[in-house]
């Protein structure tokens, strides 16, 4: 089996080939080539929480499970607080392939996700792209979105404005101007908004948003967690990776608790990515993404770095 460390990733797999794994990924899913199998998320006391992610696609020939969670005590140890490895089997014997350090390709996978709603859900003129978040995962989000479409303009708004920085300094890399605001300005200025914070709590309200606006939720991913009022839910076309975690762990799980949303109005990216659903389907349309994050998703980044590894010589062989 080969062994692709998390030191080896860099410089490895790139946001193209992250958004061509993950927009393959997503397709599989829509056809039924590929289903995820249940997540396991368990409180390991102190802040830790521990889970599995896992999955087969029978077509692209990925079995196994991402390792790993949130340990709050790693920015003292000088690491990072999320830790994930992931495991791959040949899908025919179960005999194990590869372990794969699964840190950056966990940011990159999920920004590859909203840069996929993006490529197939926005307006085709989006100018001002809006960011709620300037967390860890919120450079990589920012990175893979601008190359979809001819953004002019970064906007911002964090909940800890001393966080900024790192929004303005991505913005500044990119070439493009960045303006922190509030969130009305965010909502009437954005064409595109992702939002990618820890939040328990609605920040994006419904009024706030304008016809036309696409959407990339991001952030909720855990039963409780919340970005964006449910109305606005209510009033979008509602878009996910995949249903069951859409109304469990995402974003969508207030809407269709509240009966703002049916669970069969959501349709998965997928299907757009097939052709089997229109996708947008007018300039006023507000298209919304619920991106929850499937354990497909980390297969398919894994398994491109593993191919990318061997081919460079940055995979260690080890016997099984
Ligand atoms: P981080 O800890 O680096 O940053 C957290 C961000 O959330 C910051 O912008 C912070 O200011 C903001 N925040 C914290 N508490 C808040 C609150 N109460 N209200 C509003 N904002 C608040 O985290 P990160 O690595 O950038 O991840 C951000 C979120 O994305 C997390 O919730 C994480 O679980 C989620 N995530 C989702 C996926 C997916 O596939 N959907 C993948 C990775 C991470």
């Amino acid at each position: 089996m080969w062994i692709v460390p998390e030191s080896a990733i860099p410089g490895l797999v790139d946001e193209q080939s992250a958004f061509d794994a993950i927009e393959a990924c997503f397709a599989a899913m829509a056809r039924r080539d590929a289903y995820n199998f249940p997540v396991i998320r368990e409180g390991l006391g102190e802040g830790r929480q521990y889970g599995f992610k896992s999955g087969l696609d029978r077509v692209g020939g990925h079995l196994g499970v991402k390792s790993g969670g949130y340990f709050p005590g790693n920015s003292e140890r000088g690491i990072p607080n999320h830790q994930s490895t992931v495991f791959l089997f040949d899908p025919e014997s179960g005999r194990p392939t590869a372990m794969v350090g699964g840190n950056l390709l966990t940011a990159l996978r999920t920004a590859a996700a909203s840069a996929i709603s993006i490529r197939y859900l926005a307006r085709a003129d989006a100018k001002v792209l809006g960011m709620v978040g300037a967390g860890h995962q919120s450079a990589f989000q920012m990175r893979a979105a601008v190359r979809q479409r001819s953004f002019e303009k970064v906007i911002g708004w964090n909940l800890h404005p001393e966080m900024l920085t790192r929004l303005a300094d991505t913005a500044e890399k990119l070439g493009l101007p960045f303006e922190a605001v509030d969130l009305d300005r965010l909502g009437e200025e954005a064409d595109v908004i992702i939002t990618i914070t820890s939040s328990f709590d609605a920040i994006v309200q419904d009024a706030q948003i304008r016809p036309g606006t696409h959407l990339a939720c991001m952030g909720t991913d855990t039963k409780g967690k919340q970005e964006v009022e449910a109305a606005l839910l209510g009033r979008a076309s509602v878009f996910t990776d995949e249903v069951a975690q859409s109304v469990s762990i995402g974003e969508a799980q207030h809407a269709v608790a509240s009966g703002l949303l049916a669970e069969s109005a959501i349709a998965e990216i997928g299907a757009v990515i097939n052709g089997a659903h229109p996708g947008r389907q007018s300039a006023d349309e507000i298209t919304l993404f619920d991106g929850t994050g499937v354990g497909l998703q980390d297969l398919a980044v894994a398994s491109k770095a593993v191919d990318l590894a061997v081919a460079k010589g940055l995979a260690q062989e080890v016997a099984v």
